[in-house]
Parts: structure tokens; C-alpha cells; sequence
């Protein structure tokens, strides 16, 4: 049974907080929005923290080795704010030969990784045995490397690429994720969440399910008895409202899925991950950042906050400039909005933090705001970084920021166990005896020549960890 609702108290109220910490009471939408505007944010930061340590101890936090191979740039959506995708007739479109793609995983292995996390646009070119095929080839050689792949919008375009049997979406999805889960596919991520409420996903994800295929994708996958973790992308032109929206029917669907298959083994979202909208070479960063357009009256709410509903009802006739600025969110938004993240999913174990947007400093300081899990040793990543993002991190690095942060890092896998607990002298971060070497590599991205590779990000650089 879910933690019981008290939405007629104040969110200040000592016993309905110390509720949620215990996991006892949960938050309503109102409350969560009250408490986005009113608590100061290193309270905020002390309750969220709480509610971690109840879940997951004072001691261990997390992190996995895996590697982000994003298969393919050409896709038939034009979400405003991707600065990655092909229209598949430019000189840098490309999707991987099967070859490129086994030598991303044998370095993974070679580096003691124990999952890929593949991804790409929706390329219509594409047949379902290209996809079985690559799934059956990788496990056939590392059967013990995790694949988690295919984020929900990929499997709503597979439905229009490949016509399954089936007489509605929900029987199609299954015949589609059944034959790659027989193909080796073993979780599906959490991409394409951005923000749910219509209006806002109507401006910036064209060409992309809505938050019903979305979500029933997920329920599919749960059924399935597969697991999944749920995204969002913050900081365009939403309002707050809209992010308390996006938890609510994470949690919701979430309690459907632990209702309706829990009890035979099924799948649910294990993680729960945002990050702030990054704008550069994006169509949406063109928009003016809110109060530098002409004619911005800063003493007026935020145009996506006035469109907002907690519903997620809003319109767009509510204010003629929604979508036509952005409020990016700074490190405190993203601290703020993470800790809410934490104690309003209840029912989700684990929350990222999201350093290869935020950085890792920020990102080290999101683990005393809710978080548990850094997320991943990034050997590569392709969509983030081109729209301006370059953080990149190698073991002993985020070792050693979870280590400085207060906490004894542990290496998971993607069931969220852990694998090796770093709390002697050969841990990663603790054999490195000239941190110099890493502190002065700057990360660069680098265009290599070659039309079928991606933008590939060094492997060992860093940015200053002190
Ligand atoms: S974000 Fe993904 S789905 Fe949207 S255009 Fe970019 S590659 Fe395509």
C-alpha cells in the first residue's frame, strides 16, 4: 500500500515531514509546490537528505561503469531542444557499424564495465532484425554486459516502423519489446521523459510520444518484468508546476505497475534522474533567457508558470510568450528540484545526481540533497554534449568526489546492487598518488574524421575535483 496522504496539512507541519522521511506519509502535488516556493533551500536540502539516508543508509553511495553508445543521430522527431539529431542526408549523420559498436563494448569490458546504455534518434531506415541482430551479437559475446536500450520513443517509433500485430499500442508494444527482449535486452531507460504536460511537450518535443505512450511503454516493460528509470528535463519554458506534474505521474504509474505485477515478479522504475536543459546549438536556446526579450516585465510571473497546471492542464493561450522564453535553472533550482524529486517519489529507490550536466562539484553536492547514485564513469555521450556539455569522468574521479562528499563509494550494477564496496587502500580513487595528472587534462570534444563516428569525449579527463 502506498504511504498515506495528508493533503490538508501544511508541508511545514513536523510530523507530516517526519511522515515522509519514515516513508510513512507522502506528499501532495499542492504541498510539494508549496514547498518549492517556501522552505529555504539548505532545509529543504536537510529533509531530502533525511529521506535518503532512510533509504539507503549513512554510509555507501553508488555509482556504475557503463558506456552511453548512441547508435544512431538520424531521427524523424525535431525536439527543439536537441542539438544531435540528423535528418540523415548530412555529412555527420551516421549510424554504427556492428563492428564500431562490439569495440565500444569490448573497452567497456576492458575497464571492468558491466553495462552499455544504448540509445540513438528514431532512424526509419532501420529494420527490427538490424536491432535483434545487435542485441543477439552483443550478448552472444558479453553475455555477462547488462543492456539496457531503447528509450520510449524509440519503441513508439518502432510501432511505426514495423507495423507489429496488434490491435491497440499496448499489444503492439509488447509483440515489439518481447522480440528484442528475446534478443538479449535486458532494461529499457527513462530517455524522452523531458516534461510531460502536454502543452509544454507540444513545443519542445515534436515528433515525440506523448506522456501517455510514454508511460505506457513503461508499464509494458514492468509487465514484461523489466525494469526502467524515469527522466526529466528541467529549466526551458515550464513552470514548476509542471515538474511537481511530471513527479506525480511517475509515482502514479510507478504505484500501478508495483500494484499490477510486484506480486509475479514484474519490472518497475528503479531510478529517477534530471537535469536542467542545456542550451547551446539548440533551436529552443535561440529563445531569449526570461527578462532579456523584448518587452519581459520581470514584476509578471514566468510565462510557464502561469501556463502550469498541477493537473497538467495548462494551455498555451494562458500567456502569448510561453514558449518564447526560457528560464534556465542554475545549480539552486537544480538542488531544489532534486531534493522534491527525493522526497516526493516515494515508491522510486534511487535518484541521480546529475553531474555531466551540472558538473561534479554540483554533482557531489547533489548527494547531500537526495541523492544516492552518481550515476556513470562516462566514457562517452554524444546528445548532452552537443548542445554544450563537456564534463567527463573516469572511476577514480568519482570515487573520489562521493569519498570527499562524505560517503564510501560502491560500484553497482543496473539492479541497483552493489558490486564492490571502495572502503580500502586499493580503492580506485585511494592507489593515485598525483591527482595533477588528472586535474590538468582539460576535456575536449573531439570531430573525428571519420563521417561514422560520433563526437567522442576523452575518457580521462577532468575538471579541478578540489
Ligand atoms: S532528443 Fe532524441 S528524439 Fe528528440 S530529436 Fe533529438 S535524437 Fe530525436
Amino acid at each position: 500500500m502506498p504511504p498515506t496522504s495528508h493533503p490538508e496539512l501544511s508541508i511545514h507541519d513536523e510530523g507530516l515531514l517526519q511522515g515522509i522521511i519514515a516513508g510513512e506519509a507522502r506528499m501532495s502535488p499542492q504541498q510539494a509546490l508549496d514547498l518549492y516556493h517556501t522552505m529555504p533551500l539548505q532545509e529543504l536540502g536537510r529533509w531530502a537528505d533525511a529521506r535518503c539516508r532512510a533509504v539507503h543508509g549513512d554510509h555507501l553511495r553508488s555509482y556504475v561503469i557503463d558506456r552511453n553508445i548512441n547508435y544512431t543521430n538520424v531521427c524523424t522527431a525535431k525536439c527543439t531542444f536537441c542539438a544531435f539529431r540528423r535528418d540523415g542526408d548530412e555529412d555527420d549523420a551516421y549510424t554504427l557499424e556492428y563492428d564500431t559498436l562490439l569495440d565500444k563494448v569490448d573497452e567497456l569490458v576492458a575497464i571492468g564495465g558491466t553495462q552499455i546504455l544504448m540509445q540513438g534518434g528514431m532512424n526509419p531506415d532501420l529494420s527490427l532484425s538490424w536491432y535483434t541482430d545487435l542485441l543477439s551479437t552483443i550478448k552472444s559475446k558479453y553475455p555477462s554486459v547488462h543492456l539496457h536500450a531503447f528509450s520510449p520513443p524509440e519503441f513508439i517509433e518502432f510501432i511505426h516502423f514495423f507495423d507489429p500485430p496488434g490491435n491497440n499500442i499496448r499489444a503492439k508494444l509488447m509483440w515489439v519489446m518481447t522480440k528484442l527482449k528475446d534478443a538479449g535486452l535486458d532494461s529499457i531507460p527513462g530517455g524522452g521523459g523531458e516534461i510531460f504536460a502536454p502543452a509544454v511537450r507540444r513545443k519542445i518535443g515534436l515528433g515525440k510520444c506523448d506522456a501517455e505512450a510514454w508511460l505506457t511503454t513503461m508499464h509494458v516493460a514492468h509487465e514484461l518484468e523489466m525494469n526502467t528509470s524515469a527522466t526529466m528535463m528541467f529549466g526551458h519554458i515550464e513552470g514548476f508546476a509542471d515538474r511537481i506534474h511530471h513527479f506525480d505521474l511517475v509515482r502514479d504509474w510507478q504505484d500501478k505497475s508495483i500494484d499490477d505485477f510486484a506480486a509475479e515478479g514484474g519490472g518497475r522504475y528503479k531510478a529517477f534522474i534530471s537535469w536542467p536543459f542545456q542550451r547551446e546549438n539548440t533551436p529552443l536556446g535561440r529563445c531569449p533567457e526570461w527578462g532579456q526579450g523584448e518587452g519581459d516585465d520581470l514584476s509578471q510571473p514566468f510565462p510557464g508558470d502561469v501556463v502550469a497546471q498541477l493537473d497538467g492542464a495548462g494551455e498555451k493561450t494562458a500567456d502569448p510568450l510561453f514558449g518564447r522564453r526560457v528560464k534556465q535553472a542554475g545549480a539552486s533550482d537544480y538542488l531544489r528540484t532534486q531534493a522534491i524529486s527525493r522526497l516526493y517519489l516515494d515508491n522510486i529507490h534511487s535518484i541521480g545526481a546529475s553531474w555531466v550536466t551540472m558538473g561534479p562539484n554540483i554533482g557531489q553536492v547533489a548527494l547531500q540533497y537526495g541523492a544516492n547514485d552518481m550515476g556513470s564513469v562516462m566514457m562517452e555521450e554524444n546528445v548532452v554534449s552537443a548542445a554544450g556539455t563537456t564534463y567527463c569522468l573516469n572511476e577514480p574521479t568519482l570515487c573520489h568526489l562521493i569519498r570527499d562528499a562524505g560517503f564510501i563509494p560502491a560500484q553497482r550494477n543496473n539492479e541497483y546492487n552493489l558490486l564492490k564496496i571502495h572502503d580500502d587502500d586499493a580503492s580506485p580513487d585511494l592507489i593515485i598518488d598525483d591527482w595533477s595528472t588528472l586535474r590538468s587534462q582539460k576535456l575536449h570534444i573531439e570531430q573525428e574524421n571519420d563521417q561514422a563516428s560520433p563526437v567522442e569525449l576523452t575518457i580521462e579527463a577532468a575538471q579541478s575535483i578540489e
